[in-house]
């Protein structure tokens, strides 16, 4: 029978040997290595929205042993769900999204702390859920979550990895204006917070409900699948490209992002 049991505090810890089986066609990685495994191991991050997005980026993040993993999402699984929230059985429509994505990491590695957070991302528990996070993945599906998302990591200087995805389109970028990391580098106060990029709400449809305009289950597939490298990469010391990555349905293409000059929130 499967339990709420008690996790394990997450204390820095160094890798172990059968840790070193688990990760090793990650660790044999130059770039990666026990060093990056270790860092893994050691990092948090939260994960707003149990979706199409969040569900590949959970699985994905939590295959690679990223130590604690907290779930922002108050909904229900809805059969509707079911063509691209790949983490969820037809068996579990009804019951709580956050709390299965939970039992979903933890049955891929069970080594994962993982905190199922049955509440809807908020200014007033921003606070609660945000600190001590080394980083947000923002897997929402609405322009006014992604800003609370996005004061609240300037806020904590922590990164927001940004994904949207509707019909066969998607984008994707991963902002890291004010972070801690490289903080006295002039490169780093270059770097555009989410509102720098996206001042007022896209109107091209792209922030649409899925329920509204349709999705393909590949399309937050492709997307989940860059955002989850890429916090791979930014938590092992590893380059991340700062341009906003678009996928037409046909190609990529790459947009170049840039500070707004006094931004409200990043200046
Ligand atoms: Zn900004």
């Amino acid at each position: 029978m499967r339990k709420d049991s008690v996790q394990p505090e997450l204390d820095s810890q160094l890798i172990t040997d059968s840790q070193l089986y688990r990760y090793s066609r990650q660790i044999i990685i130059p770039e990666i290595n026990e060093e990056g495994q270790e860092l893994l191991l050691n990092s948090k991050v939260a994960i707003i929205g149990a979706g199409g997005l969040g569900c590949p980026v959970a699985l994905y993040l939590g295959g690679a042993g990223v130590g604690e993993i907290t779930i922002v999402d108050d909904d229900i699984i809805d059969i509707s769900n079911l063509n691209r929230q790949i983490a969820f059985k037809t068996n579990s429509v009804g019951s709580s999204k956050s709390k299965n994505l939970k039992f979903a990491i933890q049955d891929l590695n069970p080594e994962v702390i993982v905190n199922a957070i049955n509440e809807r991302l908020t200014s007033e528990n921003l606070d609660k859920l945000f600190q001590n996070q080394d980083l947000i993945i923002d897997c929402t599906d609405n322009y006014e979550t992604r800003l609370i998302i996005a004061k609240g990591c300037c806020k904590y200087k922590i990164p927001m990895s940004f994904g949207s995805a509707v019909r066969q389109e998607g984008q994707t970028a991963f902002f890291q204006a004010k972070t801690k990391k490289h903080i006295n580098s002039e490169i780093k106060n270059s770097y555009p917070c989410y509102i720098c990029v996206f001042p007022t709400a896209p109107e091209d449809g792209i922030v649409s409900r899925c329920s509204e305009t349709g999705i393909l289950g590949p399309i937050t597939g492709l997307i989940a699948s860059i955002q989850s490298l890429n916090v791979i990469r930014y938590l092992t010391n590893q380059d991340v490209s700062r341009n906003l990555i678009l996928w037409d349905g046909l190609t990529f293409f790459e947009i170049k992002t840039k500070k707004m000059e006094k931004c409200e929130v990043c200046s």
